[in-house]
């Protein structure tokens, strides 16, 4: 099954994130954010930019995206489900044998809020890999670490 789902970013092109560590929400350039970065290897792991730590590429999900992610994958499986029991009961119908009736069904799964994105925070670039902006809460004051290699840095 693909499925995909579209989580908004910022007016900037910053995407929410939370670590998995410290649970503390940054933001991230989603997609190159700019030549440079376009040359680039996609990474194998992230620095979280608040303490420091490391992770995988898929471990920064935001609560909300989750909640998102779930509620789409549900209304996906259960439509797919309701064309399953569709087929399955045509063969039944007519068949004078049995009669069923599918009502309701799998498709009352709530369509989820769509997320809202607001452009808060602030954006720092590391000086080793500055072609990595990221997006700090405000009143954070840093030292912060490198996104790609984990350097401190102040700003
Ligand atoms: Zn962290
Ligand atoms: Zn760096």
């Amino acid at each position: 099954m693909e499925l995909s789902i579209e989580l908004p970013v910022d007016n900037d092109g910053f995407l929410r994130r939370e670590c998995p560590h410290c649970e503390q929400e940054f933001k991230w350039h989603h997609g190159p954010a700019n030549e440079e970065a376009e040359h680039q290897q996609p990474a194998d792991a992230y620095f979280c930019p608040l303490c420091g730590q490391v992770a995988g590429p898929d471990s920064w999900w935001t609560q909300a995206q989750l909640d998102l992610i779930q509620a789409e994958v549900s209304g996906h499986v259960g439509s797919q489900l309701n064309d399953m029991f569709d087929d399955a009961f045509r063969g039944l119908r007519g068949g004078g044998l049995v009669r069923v009736e599918t009502s309701g069904g799998f498709d009352d799964v709530e369509t989820p809020e769509p997320l809202d994105e607001p452009d808060d925070m602030s954006i720092v670039a590391s000086p080793c890999h500055g072609w990595e902006p990221v997006k700090v809460p405000e009143n954070a004051s840093g030292p912060f670490y490198c996104l790609v290699c984990g350097a401190a840095f102040a700003v």
